[in-house]
């Protein structure tokens, strides 16, 4: 791959009958070269085992088309809640979810897994980060090599890893930092307060905190609020108020090009944005493709 290949997908589905098989299929048919799956429903926690999902043909197709799937991600269902451990009974199934899920993501060759951090309840941040940094030490307590990237959160209600400084008391918490990083979401860092246009402002801030290195992969994503909106809603590329070219430098910047971008933008007339939202990235030319 040369140097300066941008490494960009979106999220792209997982279903009957063609499984990872289809999920590869449909980022070729946005010209992408990475992709973000759910292993199933993101709603809920009921997967398939993995006989079902093609699996062989599918990783003939990546090699067919010199895929890189180091870059590849899975994202856990945002249903679990490892920051909230008062319902005993679904604390300790999230825990089992997640440690079957790494299984899945070895077997799917998929290094990384993104996981939200959860919501603390109004157990307030420290113990939500707690309760979060319990169930990873947990978690990574196997012999695997599959990373979990927690994504900084907007701030909607009790959600913790809304600043870098909440992403820092995790990594804090975590004994196999080898096995721990991050997901930075625009939207999310835009509406949880965050100035993104000047990036290199922004970026010394993550390097004084969790460190740039510690970026496994990026959401691209404008945004449908202003900037502390803490809302989380997602806009397609260039029709926000993150607009077009603050989120190209994310996508050029020389210290985050070999992190994958997904986009996680919303369909419009019941179609996927991505094919034209890539394009216009790599053109570096925002083009509209909706009114
Ligand atoms: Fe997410
Ligand atoms: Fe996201
Ligand atoms: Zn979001």
């Amino acid at each position: 791959m040369v140097k300066d290949e941008i490494i960009i997908g979106s999220h792209v589905s997982l279903t009957s009958p063609e499984y990872y098989l289809g999920s590869v299929k449909e980022a070729l048919s946005y010209k992408a070269n990475t992709l973000m799956i759910y292993t199933g429903a993101p709603r809920n926690s009921f997967r398939l085992p993995l006989e079902k999902f093609r699996l062989e043909e599918a990783f003939a197709l990546i090699e067919e088309h010199h895929l890189d799937e180091s870059k590849f991600i899975i994202h856990a269902p945002y249903i679990l809640n490892l920051a909230d451990n008062t319902k005993e009974d679904k604390y300790a199934f999230a825990i089992s979810y997640l440690k079957d899920e790494v299984v899945r993501a070895e077997k799917m060759h998929i290094p990384t897994i993104v996981l939200h951090p959860g919501s603390h309840l109004g157990l307030g941040e420290k113990v939500g980060i707690n309760n979060l940094c319990l169930a990873l030490n947990e978690i990574l307590a196997d012999d695997k090599k599959v990373k979990i990237a927690i994504e900084s959160m907007a701030g909607k209600g009790n959600e913790i890893g809304k600043n870098l400084e909440e992403l820092k008391m995790i990594y804090d918490g975590v004994i196999k930092k080898e096995r721990l990083g991050f997901c930075l979401d625009t939207c999310h860092l835009s509406d949880a307060g965050y100035n993104l246009e000047n990036i290199d402002d922004f970026l010394q801030k993550v390097e004084d905190t969790i460190g740039i290195k510690n970026i496994l992969v990026l959401h691209i994503n404008d945004s449908k609020n202003p900037s502390g909106s803490h809302k989380d809603r997602h806009e397609n590329i260039g029709y926000g108020f993150l607009g077009f070219e603050t989120l190209l430098k994310f996508i050029y910047h020389p210290l985050l090009i070999d992190v994958p971008k997904i986009l996680e933008t919303p369909y419009f007339a019941n179609k996927p944005p991505y094919l034209m939202e890539i394009a216009n990235f790599k053109k570096k030319e925002f083009h509209p493709f909706k009114d």
